[in-house]
């Protein structure tokens, strides 16, 4: 397997895997969307709220903020399923200091409350984003609350979801019949601007060809198959998009290691 980094920035990551399953690649996305673990708020205690959005609406809310959860604040923390606070059947509502992490919040003057206003017991673990919006107060309203963030994982609820997109795509291919009179209309139906026209043949060629969608609106508009819109089948182009509790790179690693994980279960079973 080949791999080739197109992107990569704190939030999104292209990369081409060449000479790779497409079964490979789904356990992959799959697993980064479900199994990589994630800290975001799961108990919260509403003391006062004076403004007119409902408590259920305002827990809902914190629970989406993206909380800090790269690999050294997810090892700081036990998951709170195997963490002595709770029963033998992890079934009490019930966490600690071992496996949770505390926020409050207070605010008494008109404007609106930001993530940022949310005030940490651990300094590393905080809200990746200051300015997201939670609710408005108005004149003599007040909200007072505490909140506490477990780790947890995407397939129980989507706030633990480190990514915003996960995706991928077998890599495009385009092929002209040369035999064949292929009409210029395919460059202007393309909507991705994968074809254009060569000024000196007069004729449509191919650039960009990564950010074809396959959606073919080229082939139905040459009306005779002097074009094609085809895929290699084992070459992917694949995107992971978080929201920034950790980089892409932390949710493609750790999604290898819990496929691993899964794999050494088979081997020690038989
Ligand atoms: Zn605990």
């Amino acid at each position: 397997m080949e791999i080739e980094v197109k992107e990569k920035n704190d939030n999104e990551m292209v990369f081409i895997l060449d000479d790779v399953d497409v079964a490979f690649a789904n356990a992959i996305r799959r697993i980064g969307m479900m199994e990589v673990p994630k800290i975001a708020i799961e108990y919260v205690n509403i003391i006062k709220n004076d403004s007119v959005m409902f408590n259920e609406v305002l827990a809902h809310r914190l629970g989406l903020i993206p909380i800090v959860s790269d690999i050294e604040a997810i090892e700081s923390l036990i998951p709170n399923e195997e963490c002595d606070c709770k029963d033998d059947a992890g079934n009490t509502d019930g966490y600690c200091s071992k496996c949770s992490v505390s926020f409050t919040l207070t605010k008494n003057t008109p404007g609106v409350v930001y993530s940022g206003d949310l005030n940490s017991n651990d300094p590393k673990i905080k809200p990746v984003y200051d300015m997201i919006p939670i609710l408005k107060l108005k004149e003599d309203q007040e909200v007072e609350l505490e909140a506490v963030a477990i780790v947890g994982r995407g397939k129980d609820h989507a706030k633990w979801m480190p990514t915003t997109v996960c995706t991928y795509k077998q890599y495009p291919v385009i092929t002209f019949n040369d035999e064949k009179e292929l009409s210029n209309d395919v460059v202007e139906v393309c909507p991705n601007d994968i074809l254009k026209l060569n000024k000196n043949t007069k004729k449509p060629e191919v650039q960009n060809i990564e950010n074809c969608t396959l959606c073919r609106s080229c082939v139905r508009a040459s009306e005779n198959d002097a074009i094609d819109v085809g895929y290699e089948k084992n070459k992917i182009i694949f995107k992971i998009e978080t929201d920034g509790s950790m980089t892409p790179k932390e949710v493609l690693l750790k999604a290898c290691d819990v496929l691993n994980s899964k794999a050494d279960k088979f081997i020690e079973f038989f």
